[in-house]
């Protein structure tokens, strides 16, 4: 009762409605932060529904996360799926010499018709030794392959990590649909994933105040290339920084970058649900 009292308390209030529906394209409904409960699937679908987030790509990216994933896309229509080992994970396991037999797994719940990327994966140096580091080159490549092999999309998460994980992608070949999710790169970096028709998926940090760089290469990105997200329960944009993030709170992050772009909100909407039926295909 002490948690669920302090997860109501905690809640942003929800945002203004968009005028047309979007899709969170990148979201953890099986992961909780600060020790709070798991979130409530259907509540939380219901409450971005709402304020017109009406479809969301669920991520699992370990292998409880995955099995989660491959169920929870089944009982909800709003939700397609996303499967992958975080470059976080794949040492773990490697180490474990769990490794292999996880791979087998995360490419059997790929197969399923509703999970459309394989993500999120790519390299992760935040908090990486160089040892480390060989081994999220290799996973990144796996997955890069499994993408290609079952003709699904590719989500990346590169943190700290540009140069290495736009050079694997050119040495080993992108797959179709490439999506750097939470772009995190700078205006040179912006304009070679449009040149290589990747998508840069768009968290809450572009509402943070500091992110006047992360503003300045997005309005190099044109509106077919533009993808938003939540990366829930994480990155939870302004003015809840802290607060639990949910896909409720993406409306905060489509006004945000309509006014880097310079457009209306509809005009941005209708690009970004376009998009993302490009992307993941109908839900
Ligand atoms: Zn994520």
């Amino acid at each position: 009762m002490n948690d669920e009292n302090r997860t109501y308390r905690d809640k942003p209030e929800a945002p203004q409605p968009l005028p047309l529906a979007v899709v969170d394209n990148h979201t953890h409904l099986d992961i909780s932060r600060d020790g709070a409960p798991k979130p409530d699937v259907r509540r939380t679908i219901d409450e971005a529904v709402a304020v017109g987030v009406d479809r969301m790509v669920q991520v699992g990216c370990d292998l409880d996360g995955a099995r989660f994933t491959e169920r929870v896309i089944d009982e909800h229509p709003e939700l397609l799926g996303a499967v992958a080992l975080h470059p976080n994970e794949v040492p773990k396991l490697a180490e474990a010499g769990e490794l292999d037999a996880a791979y087998v797994e995360i490419e059997r719940i790929a197969q399923h018709s509703r999970v459309r990327a394989v993500g999120e994966t790519g390299l992760d140096y935040f908090r990486t030794g160089p040892d480390g580091i060989a081994v999220q080159q290799s996973g990144f490549r796996w997955h890069i392959a499994l993408a290609k092999k079952l003709g699904k999309a590719l989500q990346i998460h590169d943190r700290d990590a540009h140069d290495d994980v736009m050079r694997i992608l050119a040495e080993d070949g992108a797959p179709d649909v490439t999506v750097l999710h939470c772009f995190s790169g700078d205006v040179e970096m912006a304009r070679e994933c449009v040149e290589r028709g990747y998508y840069v998926s768009v968290a809450g940090v572009v509402t943070f105040k500091n992110a006047g760089d992360l503003r300045d290469a997005l309005a190099q990105v044109p509106l077919e290339n533009l993808l938003v997200e939540t990366d829930a329960p994480y990155l939870t944009p302004s003015p809840h920084r802290g607060a639990t993030n949910a896909p409720a709170l993406v409306p905060l992050t489509v006004r945000a970058l309509a006014e880097v772009k310079n457009v209306d909100v509809s005009t941005l909407c209708a690009a970004l649900s376009e998009n993302s039926e490009r992307v993941y295909g109908p839900w």
